[in-house]
């Protein structure tokens, strides 16, 4: 299934056909985008250092990089 999002007007949109009407997302992690989407990208460093950027894992020095 089709699914697409993307960040428009410092919104989080999303559709789902390949050239549909974008709409508001309304999964899980939309009021954290869009809360995410009101910082400075300074401050949203600060946010994204907690968490393993390869991972997602909220230990930041997750080693699952030794995996590969
Ligand atoms: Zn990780």
């Amino acid at each position: 299934m089709f699914y697409e999002e993307r960040i428009i007007d410092g919104v989080l949109l999303c559709r789902s056909a390949p050239f549909g009407p974008w709409r508001r997302a309304i999964t899980q992690h939309t009021d954290a985008v869009n809360e995410l989407l009101k910082l400075t990208q300074e401050q949203r460093m600060t946010v994204f250092s907690k968490f393993c950027t390869h991972c997602g894992d909220a230990n930041p020095r997750c080693r699952c990089w030794d995996d590969e």
